[in-house]
């Protein structure tokens, strides 16, 4: 047996024997779950301008989101992260939150935004049970984050990043995407933002998720061996062994609180250590970021469901939490483990890569 803390300070105890394992031994315990294909930022990597979002009725409800979620705590999954899209537009996504952050067993609850909603969302975010919040930041110039991200405003995420600080969240992780004739002269400046507060910074290479509408990939790509060379001017970097168990590279700078990490993908292959699935807010469980290989959680959820009845739960706004896991969808989730490739092949140019664009994914 293992014991933790749970989000509410209740000491959890749970099997050592993992119930999520792949073919190659890989114990997955951390989930991303994506609430949302929508967002009010249309970031050049990311999205395209003109994007068509899901119809409605193919859309997970905040109530069938709980249950896949409440499914995989059961199965031993410690950390759940929620991401989209941009997971705070989603309309009444506190209800999914707070219900998210009651789960006996959950160690963290974690979420990915844009930072735009956090001036009101940070500090009902916090009291919701969130642990620790990654905020994306690309440029701290006004005229240059509004070209990388078409349509955000500098100053609100900014206001958002202030308001996070002041919530006492375990951690603020940046995020940040380096593109070469966008950024790449601002990883100073953006490292530096991010130590003086006390934050956490990550750098993610661009990855190849569907096709970028205002340039190519190729052209844009930065390595993080790259960004790291140029960190290593300025400030001492010590390795160290923290991870999130996965494809994050972290460093220290001795005497500050920050941590700067790397993710790599690009460049570094972390296959080997991967513990996460995620699930598209379509319900497919996506066993690998940059493979298509899936189960469809969807039509396990909506078995049996009349299509009349369906659409009374997709005008719900709340989230049930007496209901309890069907069997069904927690064989499901065990049976598409076997299904989790070894690894990505983001590197090589004359693989198919994913036609996804992040937005779809869940990033
Ligand atoms: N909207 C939220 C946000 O921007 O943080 C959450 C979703 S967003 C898809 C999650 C992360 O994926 C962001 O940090 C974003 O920078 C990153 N991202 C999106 N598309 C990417 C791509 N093609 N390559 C690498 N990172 C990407
Ligand atoms: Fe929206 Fe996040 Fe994608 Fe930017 S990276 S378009 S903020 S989902």
């Amino acid at each position: 047996m293992s014991t933790h803390i749970d989000t509410h300070n209740h000491v959890v105890t749970t099997p050592v024997q993992p119930k999520l394992v792949d073919k190659f031994g890989r114990h997955i315990d951390y989930v991303r779950l994506s609430v949302t294909d929508r967002c009010d930022f249309r970031c050049v990597y990311c999205m395209t301008e003109e994007m068509t979002f899901l119809p409605r009725k193919d859309v997970l409800t905040l109530e069938e989101i709980y249950q896949v979620g409440r499914a995989f705590t059961e199965l031993g999954v410690s950390r759940l992260r929620l991401t989209g899209g941009e997971p705070l537009v989603r309309n009444n996504v506190m209800a999914l939150v707070q219900a998210l952050g009651r789960l006996p067993g959950l160690r963290e609850l974690l979420l990915t935004t844009n930072g735009a909603q956090l001036v009101q969302m940070a500090g009902p975010l916090r009291d919701a049970g969130v642990n620790r919040i990654n905020i994306s930041i690309d440029s701290l110039d006004a005229d240059r984050f509004k070209r990388i991200t078409r349509t955000g405003r500098l100053d609100k995420v900014l206001a958002g990043i202030e308001a996070a600080r002041n919530c006492n969240f375990d951690r603020i992780r940046l995020n940040t995407v380096i593109m070469k004739g966008y950024n790449d002269d601002e990883v100073i400046r953006l490292t530096d933002y991010a130590v003086e507060r006390g934050l956490d910074i990550a750098f993610i290479e661009e990855m190849p998720l569907g096709q970028a509408s205002d340039h190519l990939r190729e052209d844009t790509v930065c390595s993080n061996d790259w960004v790291l060379e140029q960190i290593q001017q300025r400030y001492t970097l010590q390795s160290t062994s923290d991870s999130t168990a996965g494809p994050s590279r972290y460093y220290q700078i001795p005497g500050e609180r920050s941590r700067i990490g790397f993710i790599s993908p690009m460049s570094h292959n972390f296959c080997g250590d991967c513990n996460r699935v995620r699930m598209t807010v379509e319900g497919r469980l996506l066993l690998c970021l940059g493979n298509e290989h899936s189960a469809d959680l969807r039509k396990i959820l909506r078995a049996g469901i009349d299509e009349n009845t369906r659409k009374d739960e997709l005008a719900q706004l709340e989230v049930s939490e007496d209901l309890p896991v069907s069997g069904e969808l927690k064989t499901a989730i065990i049976a598409a483990m076997d299904l989790k490739p070894e690894r990505h092949h983001f590197y090589e140019n004359d693989y198919a890569q994913p036609v996804r664009l992040m937005n779809m994914t869940g990033g």
